[in-house]
């Protein structure tokens, strides 16, 4: 055995959870280009410096939990932690503005948090996300929250919550700011909590000590602060979730981990899921882009937690595709049973041939293990006949083909 051990944090992905995977992402990609959303693949590592000004160099995810190294010639570099900040640099860097409409974007990949890992918590870890950039309208964040909920019904899972909130913006959020570092001052907080008050002071409206929890019910909301656009674009993105008949709640402490957001936070949570509830988030980011040195632009996004959702898709069952075992009953017929074999792969069907000399009754067994369909045997007289004997392994029944009718028998029955 190898002593070898997979890293904290991370998982192997191996059938048959993979069959869930490979679902997920071919409904992701599926469902978002009925909106025209487009996928875009950015580098696994950026310039450390894009999250520390694009996530924000007091959030937790910056301060606490990059992965952040040197490469050889120096460079300060940093396995990306999240995905719309890298999606933001590369839509300035190859003006995506210009060249691709509708500017609507997806991805789908890993990201790295050094975090505590636990259920639904991981250093390695993906997400598929959902930007709409250049649209500053409250019913662009109506269609893609509507979007998200849709998305994980049709996929099948029910029994979510939906909360928003408006964290405001930069007209309105200060004032906020400084009526909540007043009363938090004098409030009962853990240690952490209390050192956030100067800084971060909006995390710890994500704290889980249940003390924490408690005090922050009674701290002043950022709901009660917002500047006429802000509440505006709230009342509008709400009346526009109304109209697509998507429930709410509205929660005055969300707040989200990631400093960019304006305006729009929304999350999606579970019930199955334990301290690690939220499936997905996400919100407006109206001066990020501004933020990394780019055009003036508002954009809407979310991310999702793809371990969390393949966590709730238990009774998935993978579609399943015919297959074919071709079985050779002497060595010297193997040759043959190989060309038979190819004329399955090369019409687009499945089937295995065993190489290492089997006997017959071994041949079957396998595939039995590979549960196939049909069994092609082949053997001196069908070499001597140009026929093919095939035996459907589900009702036992079996037939002989001419070996020029193949195709035709593949059409019909596979
Ligand atoms: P965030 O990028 O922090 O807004 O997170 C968006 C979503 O990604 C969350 O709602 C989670 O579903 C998922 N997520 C974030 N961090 C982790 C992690 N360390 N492990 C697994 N999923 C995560």
């Amino acid at each position: 055995m190898s002593s070898f051990r997979i890293p904290k944090g991370t998982r192997d992905l191996f059938p048959p959870e993979i069959d869930r995977w490979l679902f997920l992402e071919q409904k992701i990609r599926e469902y978002y280009s009925r909106f025209l959303y487009q996928e875009v693949r950015t580098p696994i590592f950026e310039h450390s410096e894009l999250f520390m000004r694009g996530i924000g160099d007091e959030t937790e995810v910056v301060s606490k939990e990059m992965y952040r190294f040197r490469d050889k010639a120096g460079r300060d570099l940093t396995l990306r932690p999240e995905n719309t900040a890298s999606l933001v640099r590369a839509a300035v860097e190859n003006n995506f503005m210009e060249h691709l409409y509708p500017p609507r974007f997806y991805y789908i990949g890993p990201m790295f948090r050094y975090d505590k890992p636990q259920k639904g918590r991981f250093r390695q870890f993906h997400q598929f996300g959902v930007e709409i950039l250049g649209d500053p309208t409250p019913q662009a964040d109506a269609e893609l929250i509507y979007t998200s909920v849709e998305f994980l019904r049709e996929i099948g899972i029910d029994g979510l919550t939906l909360l928003v909130n408006s964290v405001g913006c930069r007209e309105c959020r200060p004032g906020y700011l400084r009526e909540l570092r007043a009363a938090a001052g004098q409030a009962d907080l853990c240690d952490e909590c209390r050192g956030r008050v100067a800084g971060n002071c909006l995390r710890i409206f994500d704290c889980k000590e249940e003390k924490c929890r408690r005090t922050v019910r009674d701290l002043p909301k950022i709901l009660d602060f917002l500047c006429e656009d802000c509440r505006r674009h709230f009342d509008q993105m709400k009346d526009t979730l109304d109209q697509y008949q998507v429930p709410f709640r509205i929660d005055p402490t969300l707040v989200r981990g990631l400093d960019y957001y304006t305006k729009t936070a929304f999350e999606i949570i579970s019930g199955q899921l334990g301290a690690q509830d939220a499936l997905l988030g996400g919100g407006r980011y109206d001066d990020l882009f501004r933020e990394l040195g780019g055009p003036d632009l508002p954009a809407v996004g979310f991310a999702a937690g793809m371990e969390r959702i393949i966590l709730h898709l238990a009774d998935f069952s993978p579609p399943k595709r015919k297959k074919t075992m071709v079985i050779y009953q002497q060595p010297e017929c193997l040759n043959h049973a190989i060309r038979v074999a190819r004329r399955f792969w090369e019409a687009g069907h499945a089937a295995l041939v065993e190489y290492a000399a089997q006997k017959f009754k071994k041949q079957f067994q396998r595939a039995n293990r590979i549960e196939a369909d049909f069994a092609v045997i082949i053997g001196p007289e069908e070499i001597r006949t140009g026929e093919l004997s095939i035996k459907n392994l589900k009702t036992r029944e079996q037939e002989s083909i001419k070996e020029k009718d193949l195709t035709k028998w593949q059409k019909q029955n596979l």
